[in-house]
């Protein structure tokens, strides 16, 4: 295939795009990924040596909850192309100035008794032996287009009611219900927090659980080597059946003709016709509002978007260092992740300053030690530490003036948690929310959420009514990224789910 004429034309190669690109492309389209980055495919998927030569580290996502349990995952089957993963003896650890912690492992017996106090170890047990006996079914309804009924069958409708009983809270109420201790109400409340979704929100805690209750099954796994393994193995599964990746082609226009999406034209000018269709792995307003003539769109779609409600920012520092974090809390060394917060109402305080546009000077991190599990990522005995937290999308007088001042207030929270941490320090990179966005322009304001995941943005509102189920409003495009349902996460789901769409409409 010349990069002339395919039948798809795929925009980004995050992994919504690549794992569309390789549906389409088994079923024998010829697919072709045009990827704006010019160094390296993958979008927020994807590792770099950040700091020092030898040190592998993930630019983005970087533990997979969905790994073994996402359909989109199982049906590519990446461990046939070499992908292996890896877990740590705990997923998720949540230690606390005042020497409490609850920590989730795949061993229930042994999550059980680091969860808080006893009685909320076997609550949590109990509650994880619920999910494992429906985790397979919960996905068929929550990661599948939506709306879907015969999931809500196969669900049955005790486990439907029950686990409805338990989304239509607030995280932070669901934790109060279930747990009695602090230790153990700070970790569901804590996770929801990946993607800014406070302990008092509406809803909250269908994420809360969705990332809470993964933990205990597929884990925070890790694939051995870095995210970017991830992407080569679906770069690979996509050149064996024909498909084509280009670097450095940014799509600046999708070309429109008789209502149809027909191909596109990059930024220097080249023309690419698609004889079946246009798959997008972009913003939905970036899609809607800049790459597409705004005469095809309707003016009402064109005003939501407009208004269009974005996440807040993520600031992430990534560390070398001379040897393992040295945790107070002993389960913690022992952790993929670890997550900061004292208690539900020091994560509520956290939410609220960060939505007031304050840069919180006790912040609530997401905390990865990927070298624990894969020494692949540093040389010898060295380390590597990866970190985030959410914050405003903009600050005043400007990101580079608050960069390195704010890596030291994430640096001092580690610190007193894990006293010596600042003297294994080789090197620091800090990215801010621009840089962020600089690198992918999915990634607007900093958002790593693919828009506002709130309640309210999701499944018939994901990206917006009635254009939920990846069909644009213009023949033949689809919207395949993580700004359409299920969302964020390395799922895969957005884009497998698109590809289905484009099947059934091409094929
Ligand atoms: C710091 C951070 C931490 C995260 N941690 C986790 C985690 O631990 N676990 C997890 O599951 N998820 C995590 N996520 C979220 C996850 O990475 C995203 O949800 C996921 O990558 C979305 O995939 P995507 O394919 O929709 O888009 P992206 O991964 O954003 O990729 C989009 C691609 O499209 C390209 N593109 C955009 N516009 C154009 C254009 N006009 N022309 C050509 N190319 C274009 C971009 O350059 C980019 O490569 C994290 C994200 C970030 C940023």
């Amino acid at each position: 295939m010349s990069d002339r004429d395919p039948d798809v034309v795929v925009i980004g190669s995050g992994p919504n795009g690549l794992v569309a690109a390789c549906m389409l492309a088994r079923r024998g389209l010829r697919v072709l990924v045009l990827e704006a980055n010019s160094r390296r495919p993958g979008g927020a998927l994807g590792s770099e040596e950040l700091t020092l030569p030898g040190f592998v580290h993930d630019v983005g996502a970087g533990f997979f909850p969905f790994a073994k349990s996402s359909p989109a995952f199982i049906d590519l089957n990446l461990e046939s192309v070499g992908l292996s993963w890896d877990n740590a003896r705990f997923e998720s650890c949540h230690p606390a100035l005042d020497g409490s912690y609850a920590a989730i492992s795949r061993d229930l017996e042994l999550s059980a008794k680091h969860f808080g106090t006893p009685r909320d170890g076997e609550r949590w047990r109990k509650l994880c032996e619920f999910h494992a006996s429906i985790e397979e079914r919960l996905f068929g309804l929550l990661l599948r287009p939506f709306p879907a009924l015969r999931p809500l069958f196969q669900l049955g409708l005790l486990d439907a009611a029950r686990v409805l009983g338990m989304f239509a809270v607030s995280s932070g109420a669901l934790a109060r219900r279930l747990f009695e201790s602090p230790a153990a109400q700070r970790v569901l409340p804590s996770v929801a927090l990946h993607v800014l979704i406070g302990p008092e929100d509406w809803f909250s805690a269908g994420l809360a659980y969705m990332l809470g209750l993964t933990a205990s099954t597929g884990g925070y796994a890790v694939p051995i080597g870095g995210a970017q393994r991830i992407t080569d193995s679906m770069l690979t599964l996509l050149e064996r059946h024909g498909g084509r990746l280009r670097l450095g082609a940014r799509v600046a226009r999708v070309v429109v003709k008789n209502r149809r999406a027909q191909g596109v034209i990059l930024e220097d000018g080249t023309e690419i016709a698609a004889g079946r269709a246009v798959v997008a792995d972009t913003g939905a307003p970036a899609l809607l509002l800049d790459l597409v003539d705004r005469a095809h769109v309707p003016p009402s779609i064109l005003r939501r978007l407009k208004r269009f409600d974005y996440g807040p920012g993520t600031f992430k520092v990534d560390w070398a260092l001379a040897g393992p974090v040295p945790w107070s809390c002993d389960v913690a060394r022992d952790s993929a992740v670890v997550h900061t917060g004292e208690d539900v109402s020091d994560l509520a305080r956290f939410t609220r300053e960060v939505r007031q546009g304050l840069l919180p000077e006790q912040p609530y991190l997401v905390i990865g030690q990927h070298s624990v599990i894969d020494s692949s990522r540093a040389p010898g005995n060295r380390q590597t530490l990866y970190c985030y937290s959410r914050v405003p999308s903009r600050v005043t007088p400007s990101w580079d003036a608050h960069r390195e001042r704010y890596a030291d207030t994430i640096e001092a929270r580690i610190e007193a948690l894990a006293p010596g941490f600042q003297k294994l320090v080789l090197a620091r990179r800090v990215t801010t929310p621009p840089d962020l966005e600089a690198t992918n322009e999915n990634l607007v304001g900093g958002d790593l959420g693919g828009g506002s995941n709130a309640w309210n943005h999701q499944l018939l509102f994901r990206p917006f009514f009635p254009y939920f189920r990846h069909r644009m409003p213009i023949e033949r495009l689809y919207l395949a990224s993580s700004y359409t349902h299920p969302g964020a996460g390395v799922h895969g789901m957005c884009g497998y789910n698109a590809a289905a769409m484009v099947l059934r409409d091409v094929t």
